[in-house]
């Protein structure tokens, strides 16, 4: 079965930049996906319509069986995207920040599980901290608990190791396999490191100039490059 399904969609930015020429693809559900492409390929742009933070402008977007367009919040509370930018309140602690989330998905307050949530992303010493006053790594984490807070059945990571150091890389790993293996959540990650596709993925789609070029089992497409 298909996590995600996407069928001719483009995007053209106001400006005229046609970042996503008709892309077709389908993420097997249980699977640990990789998106790959040169910078500027439309991996973004792809995982922000993923989102709902950019809207299409064709073509058709489902999310666990749920057709953007026709079932939005349906679609929406499938899925949790972990964005590259790291914004953040500044003002808000962690624990603030994923009351506020599990609000806005309407998680009822009995099924909150903030406490695990910050454990498991290794946050909780800094539970109660300004989010002003965390480093580059710890907003990264917080990132992530962000979009785990309404248990999506997809996770969606953009470039999660991006000028990340070995630990934080370790732990978004080990976060991924386990997500992946204990909980059967479908994973997608953008990455431009090949060895980290190898190392974590199932399957790769290869973007480039908002085109797929190609996509296969980990296996077929690393071994034919
Ligand atoms: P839009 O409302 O068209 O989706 P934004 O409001 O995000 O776009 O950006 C307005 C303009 O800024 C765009 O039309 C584009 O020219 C430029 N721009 C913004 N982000 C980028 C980017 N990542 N790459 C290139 N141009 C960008
Ligand atoms: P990637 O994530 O693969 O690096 P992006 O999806 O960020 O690629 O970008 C695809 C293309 O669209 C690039 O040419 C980029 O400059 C452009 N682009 C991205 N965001 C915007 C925007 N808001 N407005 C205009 N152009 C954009």
């Amino acid at each position: 079965d298909a996590a995600i399904r996407i069928d001719g969609l483009t995007k053209t930015y106001a400006g005229g930049k046609q970042a996503l020429k008709g892309i077709d693809l389908t993420v097997p559900a249980g699977s640990v996906f990789g998106l790959l492409g040169p910078n500027g390929a439309g991996k973004s742009t792809l995982i922000n319509i993923l989102a709902g933070l950019v809207i299409k402008t064709s073509g058709k977007v489902d999310i666990w069986g749920w057709d953007q367009d026709r079932n939005p919040r349906q679609s929406r509370a499938s899925i949790g995207v972990m964005p590259q930018e790291l914004n953040l309140d500044p003002f808000f602690t962690p624990r603030d920040a994923l009351e506020v989330q599990a609000g806005l998905y309407g998680v009822p307050k009995a099924q909150r599980r903030s406490d695990e949530i910050l454990e498991m992303v290794g946050l909780t010493d800094k539970a109660g901290a300004y989010a002003r006053t965390l480093s580059g790594g710890m907003r990264r984490r917080l990132l992530l608990a962000k979009a785990l807070v309404h248990s999506p059945q997809v996770l969606v990571l953009d470039e999660p190791t991006a000028g990340v150091d070995i630990e934080l890389r370790q732990m978004l790993w080990q976060n991924v396999r386990r997500l992946n293996k204990d909980r059967g959540m479908t994973i997608i990650l953008t990455t431009h490191y090949l060895e980290e596709a190898e190392e974590m993925c199932d399957e790769i789609a290869i973007i480039n100039h908002g085109q797929k070029v190609a996509q296969d089992s980990t296996v077929n497409l690393l071994g034919r490059l």
